[in-house]
């Protein structure tokens, strides 16, 4: 390691532990510009490649994937202070590439228009797809692999490279991704993973054709602008503050099965986590209670990752964020009827999960994004005024109706303004991944649909070839017209 590396090193905080136990070294400008250079010659054969063959290679990819599923949990788990969701991460290369590999090349082909001009009958056209050379990812600390490769594998069964930056919160998960990657060669040579934080972002910004950013609003924003100046799309999937809404009618068993669920699964750390409740008055109490109820046979995983359901913070800091959430509710006339403020088990930072009632519009509980195990009900009278509050956001991600009928939840669904919206549950949003299309509204987000056929149609240029099937018009008898 040179000195100027050496200075350049970052810590990294260990979720259970709260000790730095590891390092990461990021490149320097100009070696993330001598990678992507030679990651751009190698793209022109990936791109020229059959898709097909694309499809074949990232197959093997998934599986040599699979064979390192035990190095990745282990390292993806020393990243997120949890053992269960990291023994799945790697199903989302696994299945995301098998899935992308079999149903890509047909969403390409139908995408291939050829006919003739409806304005223009003797013109005819043909579309030719063109894949932006490199993708740069920026990826969030709450799923690692996961949010690192969800962009990265449409791209490249369209033709596009793709150069990764994980958080620098949890980069452990890099150097398993990276001997799998390895293994297979002509994917090493258009797929790469660099360590680092914002600075190594920006490194990335500057070399790429196209952006895939997933994180928060404000650095969103930083990377939205910096994609603007070089003039380079830039997708931008951001925070969320979900709603539910639960009508009179609704199955209460049901229904706080699935809020609880929706709030609570990864710690609350899930941008499309239940961040508002809005139960009906009549069976309000009658929700809390039983929500109180299950929040309270729910475990923290500490002393032992291999017991219980809530893991700690992965960001250290964002403990604090939500403990001062929770004292700005408190002030402003909030009870906390379960769990409380986060508390230092063996330097890991864990919270129960926290019911709250009695909450208000101005509390940022409701107004900010929390990404934590925290429920805050709020009761309503009329529908009307339950999807009023619940489009009451800068955001519009996701959100969630429970409801007497199927009806009456596709009724209420459809006026809440955010891209997902679970029916009869919450968080259903990853189920619809490579079937059907979802943007975001308001701050949660800038871009076309990650999911659904737009997937990867997002990483080409559409180009149209226009054919004159008869003799060019002659500029000589285009005159101008004598006055009507
Ligand atoms: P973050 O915005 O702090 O960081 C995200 C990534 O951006 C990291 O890799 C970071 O190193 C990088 N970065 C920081 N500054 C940069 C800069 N100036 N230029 C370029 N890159 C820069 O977000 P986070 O704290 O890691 O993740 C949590 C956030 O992510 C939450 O707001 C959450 O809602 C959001 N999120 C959204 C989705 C979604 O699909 N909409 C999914 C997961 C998480």
């Amino acid at each position: 390691m040179t000195a100027d590396q050496r200075r350049n090193t970052l810590p990294v905080r260990n979720p259970r532990t709260g000790e730095v136990d590891y390092h990461i070294t990021p490149p320097t400008a100009e070696e993330v510009a001598a990678k992507t250079k030679a990651m751009r010659a190698a793209q022109v054969d990936w791109a020229a490649a059959p898709i097909e063959h694309r499809a074949a290679v990232l197959k093997k990819w998934a599986d040599a994937v699979e064979k390192n599923r035990a190095a990745i949990t282990k390292a993806e788990s020393a990243d997120t202070g949890r053992y269960r969701i990291a023994k799945e991460s790697p199903d989302a290369v696994i299945w995301g590439a098998r899935g992308w590999a079999d149903k890509g090349p047909e969403i390409v082909k139908k995408a291939m228009l050829e006919g003739t001009s409806t304005i223009m009958p003797h013109i005819k056209f043909r579309s030719q797809l063109k894949a932006y050379p490199l993708l740069g990812v920026i990826s969030p600390w709450n799923f690692p692999l996961m949010l690192s490769t969800i962009d990265a594998i449409p791209a490249l069964l369209a033709g596009s490279a793709a150069i990764i930056k994980p958080s620098e919160v949890t980069p452990r998960f890099v150097e398993p991704m990276m001997e799998t990657i390895q293994t297979v060669p002509e994917l090493a040579k258009v797929l790469t993973y660099v360590v680092g934080g914002g600075e190594t972002g920006q490194h990335v910004i500057e070399n790429v054709d196209i952006v895939c950013f997933t994180g928060s609003v404000p650095t969103g924003r930083k990377v939205a602008e910096a994609c603007a100046r070089r003039f380079i799309p830039s997708f931008l999937e951001l925070g969320g503050k979900d709603p539910v809404i639960v009508t009179e009618n609704a199955d209460i068993e049901a229904a706080t099965d699935a809020v609880l669920r929706g709030s609570v699964y990864a710690t609350g750390q899930i941008c499309f986590s239940i961040e508002r409740v809005y139960v009906q008055e009549k069976i309000h109490d009658a929700f809390v209670d039983k929500l109180v109820a299950k929040a309270e046979q729910l475990e923290l995983n500490y002393p032992d990752i291999h017991r219980g359901h809530i893991g700690p913070f992965i960001f250290g800091k964002q403990a604090a964020v939500v403990d001062e959430q929770l004292d700005d509710a408190v002030k402003r006339g909030a009870k906390i009827r379960t769990g409380g403020k986060s508390q230092n088990l063996g330097g890991g930072l864990y919270m129960r999960p926290t019911v709250l009632t009695d909450v208000t519009h101005d509390m940022k509980v409701i107004q900010d994004e929390t990404f934590g195990p925290v429920i805050p009900v709020m009761k309503y009278k009329t529908k009307a005024e339950a999807v009023k509050l619940a489009n009451d956001t800068i955001f519009g991600l996701s959100g969630a109706v429970i409801a007497g009928s199927d009806e009456e939840a596709y009724e209420l669904g459809s006026q809440i303004d955010a891209g997902g919206i679970s029916l009869q549950d919450t968080t259903l949003t990853g189920a619809i991944l490579r079937d059907a299309e979802k943007t975001s509204f308001n701050f949660s987000g800038m871009g076309g649909s990650r999911m659904g056929p737009a997937s990867i149609m997002r990483f080409y240029r559409k180009k149209a070839l226009m054919t004159n099937t008869l003799k060019p018009q002659d500029m000589r008898e285009i005159r101008e017209l004598p006055a009507a």
